[in-house]
């Protein structure tokens, strides 16, 4: 049987401030940094006592430089300034703007935002600033649902980290031998992005230690916990130091997500960012009814249109997802499929091929999809519509991404369809209804057809 979940001792719980009290306080506060400046003065208050953890991480000195402006006055450093440069962004997204300064200020966070938001940067901006590049014991762990997902913050940070020599980022996910992910934690990384089950593996195996963990991070928190990580990931959260700050992502609040806020943020500071208009993708979204057996038809009739150069299908099971993609490639499509029962290493290569353009179509399945950016996917296909109303918002948010255009059909057979107003209820939001003729020719209500070449 698995041990109880410790529960969090009220002085422990008292204690959690203590860490912050070491970090810098922000230059200048702003408004919205309000609380996490509070807390930092209350905590100064109190640095008399005997601190009984290590010293805080040193925080690397800021030197903005001309670019990216808009980054600028958030105390983001030198090295960071130029790396987001290189990456060519110019504008902090809203979550950034709302997260980046109250976690520099050390506040525990729950962020809610809606996937393309730009959260892996939210919280990697901060995590890059606070670090003490000559200490050997981990300071910053990120835990994410996927391997995919893992390796993906694990690259995101890794560019970010571009010019900070002697970062070390090590990324362990299951299905991939334990033996190279040694050798990572061989070089005493500073940060460790991790999927729960292999991360609670190596603790076990005593192969890495999260007691000098500073930042832990939990991206995609509903869905880590949906899929029955809550046990590990209690079990890896209680052997953090009761002070660490702690801060969460989520799409939605599910229940989960709320008791381990609970249990374990202090006077967590929540950030909301909705879907509104300035943020959302574009994306253009069409619903076709048809039948269970003219799905791959009008796939077909979709890809053929050869409008779209990178495309995602998605289908509910694996075993649909194998289906779709073999028809695919019967009929000459260069295709591939993504899913739990492709090996590692392969779903790896797939993904890499994919993202690097290699083959322009993915058919994959809602889990090995999920959070996974690639850009320029220009088109999402539901064959079958998602089991779980949010999976269709992550779905199509795969195309669109951070203000590009982007449009999503959905294949809906009538059972389908009731679900359909239910995801639409759920989404608030109105596709445009397309239908194949007799011909076979996709039209819109008004009987123009959809595709001009065919
Ligand atoms: P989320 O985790 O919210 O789904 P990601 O962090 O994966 O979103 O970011 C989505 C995309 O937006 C990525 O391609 C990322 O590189 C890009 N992005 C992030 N921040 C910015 C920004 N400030 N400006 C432009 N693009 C950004
Ligand atoms: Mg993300």
């Amino acid at each position: 049987m698995e041990p109880e979940e410790k529960i969090i001792e009220p002085e422990q719980q008292k204690k959690k401030p203590s860490r912050r009290r070491g970090r810098k306080k922000p230059a200048a506060p702003k408004p919205e940094q309000a609380v996490a400046a509070q807390d930092t003065q209350e905590n100064e208050q109190e640095s008399a006592q005997p601190e009984e953890n290590k010293p805080a991480p040193v925080k690397r000195e800021p030197k903005p430089i001309g670019i990216p402006e808009g980054f600028q006055g958030m105390d983001i450093s030198d090295d960071v300034m130029k790396a987001l440069g290189r990456m060519g962004f110019e504008q902090p997204t809203e979550i950034q703007k709302k997260t980046i300064p109250l976690m520099m200020g050390g506040s525990d966070i729950i962020g809610i935002a809606p996937t393309g938001t730009g959260k892996t940067l939210a919280f990697g901006i901060p995590m890059l600033e606070y670090m003490d590049l000559k200490e050997t014991e981990l300071q910053e762990l990120v835990l994410a649902p996927t391997r995919e997902l893992a390796m993906q913050i694990g690259e995101e940070l890794q560019k970010l980290a571009y010019y900070i020599k002697g970062l070390r980022i090590a990324v362990l996910y299951g299905g991939q031998p334990i033996r190279r992910q040694l050798e990572q934690l061989s070089k005493h990384p500073q940060i460790v992005v991790a999927t729960p089950g292999r991360m609670l593996d190596h603790l076990e195996r005593r192969t890495v230690s999260v007691r000098s963990v500073h930042t832990l991070v939990l991206d995609e928190a509903d869905e880590m916990l949906n899929m029955g990580f809550v046990k590990d990931v209690c079990k890896i959260i209680d052997k953090t130091p009761p002070n660490r700050q702690f801060v969460m992502f989520s799409a939605t609040i599910s229940q989960d997500v709320m008791t381990i806020s609970w249990k374990y943020q202090y006077e967590p500071v929540q950030i909301t960012v909705e879907a509104v208009d300035e943020n959302k993708p574009q994306i253009a979204q069409y619903v076709i009814p048809s039948e269970r057996k003219e799905k791959q038809e009008y796939l077909t009739y979709l890809l053929d249109a050869n409008v779209y150069e990178r495309v995602m299908i998605f289908t509910d099971t694996k075993l649909m997802a194998h289906r779709v993609n073999t028809a695919l490639q019967k009929s000459g499509f260069d295709s591939e499929e993504l899913h739990g029962d492709i090996p590692q290493k392969k779903r790896s290569e797939i993904m890499r091929r994919y993202k690097q353009g290699k083959f322009p179509i993915l058919v994959c399945t809602d889990v090995a999809a999920r959070g996974i950016d690639v850009d320029d996917v220009e088109a999402v296909i539901n064959f079958d519509l998602p089991n779980e109303n949010e999976y269709y918002l992550h779905r199509i948010g795969r195309t669109g991404r951070a203000h590009k255009h982007g449009v999503a059909f959905t294949l809906m057979t009538y059972s389908e369809s009731v679900r359909m107003d239910a995801i639409l209820k759920y989404m608030k939001s109105e596709p445009t209804p397309l239908h194949f003729d007799e011909a076979g020719i996709l039209r819109r209500e008004d009987d123009t057809a959809f595709f001009e070449n065919i």
